[in-house]
């Protein structure tokens, strides 16, 4: 269908790759996986007034498409490679079209990441990006293998997204004051090079894109332990403080979604030259808490109390 959509869409995301045999154009793509590693793969969709506000930028979805799959290849410590596109759109719009295509090779282009194929229908707006990312067999980073004693780490800063979210709901995109929390919502940088470091070093890793307590939950689950966070030590963004109080922005903190850090964990032993190749990649960690005996999160507030979390994470089919 619509060949001159997906001519649009291929001439704005060429990207050379010699182990693309055969890309966009015929029935299916012709790739070649390299000796010696094995294929991550992961698909998320975005949705119009679920996943981005109706009103966001076409660049904007295009890259936030991209980088909320990079972001779960990052957590699996894989090398990006190839992409598919399934786009639904209510109209045929050049335009749209051409920015969602730029801003989707912009995220792409630093990893050399090639589009290869996808789809295209009629409907409401709805994107599906399937990633391919390398990783050496035997070394993928999993959310399994939590221990007792092991440090809760995370990557960058927790809860500018959902205040960015909360901003635009409230019609401050026009403040230039909370332009950095909404860059934050609509181009979240997925963290690839720490997790391609973080496969030496921790031993479990998620991606958070479903807000701290929810998925640092996942990391309890898989490895059959708990974990204790320290409420006072959760990494928050000077943005974020300046606009919501601290009860607020530990709120966002704890269980605003759309984030893409990530949570690892890492033996005590490991915390130093953890934090020291992170630092040299330009990726800040911050130490949030530990790995206890038992199951599920446990907040302390500065004083030790246990703190009553007020949301837990986004569940699309919670009642
Ligand atoms: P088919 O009927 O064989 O599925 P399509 O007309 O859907 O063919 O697609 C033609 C070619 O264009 C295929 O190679 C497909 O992978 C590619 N393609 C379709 N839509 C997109 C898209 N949104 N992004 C990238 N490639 C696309
Ligand atoms: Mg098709």
């Amino acid at each position: 269908m619509e060949f001159s959509l997906i001519d649009r869409i291929r001439e704005r995301t060429a990207q050379a790759r010699d182990d693309v045999r055969l890309g966009i154009g015929d029935d299916a793509a012709l790739l070649a996986v390299p000796a010696g590693q094995e294929l991550a793969v992961a698909i998320d969709t975005l949705v119009e007034g679920v996943h981005f506000p109706r009103g966001t930028a076409a660049a904007d979805i295009g890259w936030k498409a991209l980088a909320v799959n990079l972001s779960d290849l990052a957590a699996m410590g894989a090398t990006p490679a190839w992409a598919l596109l399934a786009l639904t759109l209510p109209n045929a719009d050049a335009d749209f079209i051409d920015g969602l295509a730029t801003g989707f090779a912009q995220l792409a282009q630093p990893y050399r990441l090639a589009l290869v194929g996808g789809d295209t229908t009629r409907g409401a707006l709805t994107i599906s990006v399937a990633v391919h990312g390398f990783v050496p067999a035997g070394k993928a980073l999993t959310r399994t293998g939590a221990q007792v004693g092991d440090l809760v780490m995370v990557t960058g800063t927790l809860g500018d997204a959902a205040a960015g979210l909360r901003l635009v709901q409230q019609g401050g995109q026009d403040d230039p004051r909370s332009a950095w929390l909404i860059e934050r919502l609509n181009r979240p940088v997925p963290r690839i090079a720490a997790g391609l470091a973080l496969r030496d070093c921790a031993s479990a890793c998620i991606d958070v894109s479903d807000g701290l307590l929810a998925d640092l939950g996942h990391i309890c689950a898989a490895g059959a332990v708990g974990a204790q966070i320290d409420a006072s030590l959760l990494p928050r963004s000077s943005a974020l403080l300046d606009w919501f109080d601290d009860d607020a922005s530990l709120d966002f903190a704890l269980s605003g979604g759309d984030d893409y850090e990530l949570c690892f964990t890492v033996s005590p032993q490991k915390l130093a030259a953890t934090q020291a190749e992170l630092a040299r990649l330009g990726c800040g960690a911050t130490r949030i808490g530990r790995i206890v005996a038992g199951e599920g999160v446990c907040v302390r507030d500065r004083d030790g109390r246990q703190r009553a979390t007020a949301r837990p994470g986004w569940d699309h089919f919670a009642a």
